[in-house]
């Protein structure tokens, strides 16, 4: 059973750094010292793999909302919008590779340190660095699914389907390439006046093919949400890595904390909505901290 934890702020730092102070870091590794973890990764754990994200010092509030479930279900032109600026922005994600943060992370599951990562990134950069419990509670980015048929196939061959069905419009945006900026998700900021010439391939049986990841307006399958729960059953602290927790699927896991007497830490840069519960808050860079606290657990 979980300790009972009081619910105040042991340690932080007012002051902005990037390694985290002394005190901080050191309340966290007391905290986790003999206390089974389970961690909750956003996109900060990413930033320093190349992939941004949305609301950090760094990152950029996205100049338009995201694409919902619903608008990319019933309109073409929705879906037109959204595999272009993915077939330009796929690139970034496929070739990122996991950052110290995400090894770290790693090898604090070999040790026994964490028990597993919920994670709600979509770039399998946890996978790739060697951690083996990860729910990726927003799926991935590497899978495309069928709405019609339930046909799966990888982004690599809708990538080669893009490119055969829009090589001149690829060409042009290549040409263009120094001026378009990548976005969070594998997407990229592309002109209004771009897409109409852009054709989208469908699935062999006429239907709609989608990113197996979960869009804004759609729910986490039930399953993966119950696999996330276990691990949580499981631990005896969440540590935060990486988010702003302003998104609820990742949020509730702190709420559930809560419930259950849990203790909270969080290393982040900058706010998070878990900063008024959790125990101890450590600012700064996780591509410094997550490797110092691996070393100093292992
Ligand atoms: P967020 O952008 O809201 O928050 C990221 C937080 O990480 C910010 O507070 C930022 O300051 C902090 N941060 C950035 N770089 C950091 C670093 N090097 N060290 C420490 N902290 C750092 O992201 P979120 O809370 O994960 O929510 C965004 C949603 O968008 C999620 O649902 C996620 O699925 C999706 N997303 C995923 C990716 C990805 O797969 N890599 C990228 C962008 C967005």
């Amino acid at each position: 059973m979980p300790k009972r934890f009081f619910f105040g702020m042991l340690a932080s730092t007012e002051e902005r750094s990037d390694s985290g102070s002394t005190d901080s870091v050191g309340a966290l590794l007391a905290l986790m010292s003999g206390r089974r973890t389970v961690a909750l990764t956003g996109a900060g754990i990413s930033t320093e793999s190349g992939i941004p994200d949305y609301r950090g010092p760094e990152g950029r509030l996205r100049k338009r909302a995201p694409v919902q479930y619903n608008d990319f279900v019933r309109s073409e032109g929705s879906r037109r919008r959204y595999w272009a600026r993915s077939a330009v922005g796929w690139g970034r994600v496929r070739t990122a590779n996991p950052n110290p943060a995400h090894i770290g992370l790693a090898a604090l599951e070999s040790s026994g340190a964490v028990n597993g990562v919920i994670t709600q990134n979509v770039d399998g950069l946890h996978h790739a660095a060697g951690s083996r419990r990860v729910v990726e509670l927003h799926g991935n980015l590497a899978h495309v699914v069928c709405l019609g048929c339930d046909a799966r196939l990888t982004r690599a061959e809708m990538q080669e389907r893009l490119a055969e069905s829009n090589a001149l419009w690829l060409a042009e945006r290549e040409a263009e390439d120094g001026a378009i900026e990548s976005a969070p998700d594998g997407d990229a900021d592309l002109g209004d006046d771009v897409y109409d010439g852009f054709v989208v391939p469908a699935c062999g049986c006429g239907g709609v093919l989608k990113p197996d990841v979960v869009f804004f307006g759609e729910n986490v399958p039930k399953p993966r949400v119950a696999e996330a729960w276990s691990l949580v059953d499981d631990a005896e602290l969440l540590l935060i890595l990486g988010s702003s927790l302003t998104v609820f699927s990742g949020r509730r896991f702190v709420y559930g904390a809560g419930q259950r007497a849990m203790p909270v830490a969080v290393v982040n840069l900058g706010p998070t909505r878990a900063d008024d519960v959790a125990v101890v808050k450590v600012e700064g860079k996780l591509g410094r901290l997550v490797p110092l606290i691996a070393e100093r657990l292992g």
